[in-house]
This record gives structure tokens, sequence and C-alpha cells, in this order.
């Protein structure tokens, strides 16, 4: 896919802060894309989301009422068998959440997007994806039949259009989701650090689907025991 061309015309100088004044935090409402949008969409509570992201482009993910858990895949085009590689982000970056900085490392081994901006702070790589058996075995045998994460990566893949399956469906990140390691090296799933227009933005270093499934989970505090829209953007 072709790089996107520079915005900016070169006769227009372009304008380098201090480093000291470009600590101000950033809002989505001081960081408006410009109007090469490739997509902007909200995603209800409990929906999916699918699009595909050129090289070079920027992503954003926007919590518009906060403590949401997005979970997410990322997988490379047009080769969808190399995808984002929870084990390997881990290896590469040496800790356990996500943040300004952090790369998302494929399968194999290439960066495929670095987050570039983030104004909550942490993003889980460990806790998963909700399912209607995990909810069974973590809740009680009445919690199956409820709508789960993996039930909307399936549904979003399910027209057979990138060749995806439920093999596919690997372990994912969950951006805004508070997963905290305690000292004795178990995973807890803790109220949200995230708070309403909050979001994180990455650039894409190659061709990239996304998957999104905007949690639905009720039992535990993920979502604050309220499953609420986040929106997406994507532009060059
Ligand atoms: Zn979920």
């Amino acid at each position: 896919m072709p790089q996107p061309t520079p915005q900016t015309p070169a006769h227009i100088p372009i304008h380098i802060p201090h480093p000291l004044t470009i600590a101000m935090p950033t809002t989505a409402s001081s960081l408006q894309p410009p109007a090469s949008s490739l997509f902007d969409a909200t995603i209800p509570a409990g929906d999916g989301f699918r699009a595909e992201i050129p090289a070079g482009a920027r992503f954003r993910i926007t919590d518009l009422e906060g403590n949401q858990a997005v979970d997410t895949l990322f997988f490379c085009l047009p080769d969808t068998r190399e995808r984002y590689d929870a084990t390997a982000t881990l290896q590469a970056q040496r800790r356990v959440y996500l943040t300004t900085g952090s790369r998302l490392i494929s399968s194999r081994g290439r960066t495929m997007l670095t987050i570039t901006d983030d104004t909550c702070g942490r993003h889980d790589t460990l806790g998963g994806a909700c399912a209607c058996e995990t909810n069974q075995v973590r809740y009680s045998l009445d919690k199956r039949h409820m709508h789960a994460c993996r039930e909307t990566f399936l549904l979003q893949i399910s027209d057979g259009r990138y060749g995806l399956g439920k093999r596919d469906c690997a372990h994912n990140l969950n951006f805004f989701m508070n997963v905290p390691v305690t000292p004795e090296g178990g995973l807890t799933f803790a109220d949200g650090i995230s708070a309403p227009g909050r979001f994180v933005e990455m650039r894409a270093e190659t061709d990239v689907l996304v998957l999104i499934s905007n949690c639905p989970q009720l039992n535990n505090p993920c979502n604050g025991w309220n499953p609420t829209p986040v929106r997406v953007q994507a532009w060059s």
C-alpha cells in the first residue's frame, strides 16, 4: 500500500517547541485529527469493529465515558497469518503494561504499531478476552449465555474475508483495562484507571487489520460494571 504523502507544505516553517513546553497533558479536544480521515466511528457498548489501517496512518481509541475495556487484536496485511504477539511484545519492552513508546510486536518479530500518545497511562496485555466458558467458570453456571468478547471477535471475522477463523483469536491486548499483577504473581480484574475522554493513539508501522470487541462484561469491574461506547478514528 502506498505511503501517505506529507500534509504540511514545504514552505511553511515547522515550529518545534522546547521540550519543557510540550509536557502539558493532552486531551481529545486538543488533538483533533486532520481532515484526511480514514474512519471515525463510535462502537456501542458490547459491540465490535473491524477496519484496515495503512502503514503510516494514526489510529486513536477514545474512552468516551471512562473505565471501558477495549479488547483488541491486530493482524498484518495482506498476510494475516502474521499477527500481534503478546509474548513477543512483552519481551521487547520488558514490562507487562503498555503506554507511550510501547511497540506492538508481530508473531514474526516486526513492529506492527507504536503507541505515540496515551492520556490513560496503562493498558493490559495479560487479561485476555472474556468468553462464555470463562464467565461460567469464574462467576456461575447461569452466566454462560451472556455475550462475551470472544463471540464478538468471531462475529467480526465470520464473513471469511481475511481468511481468519476461531484459531486466530489468540491472546489480545486490552486498552484502558486495569489488570494489576499481585506481589504473588497473580492477576486481578480491578476498577479502571481511565476516565471520560482519555485516549490512546498509535502509528501503524505496516498495513494492519484491527479487530475490536468493546467488552460487554458485567461480572467484574473491568468496565466499571457498566459497559459504555468508545470512539475509534484513523487518519493519514
Ligand atoms: Zn470482554
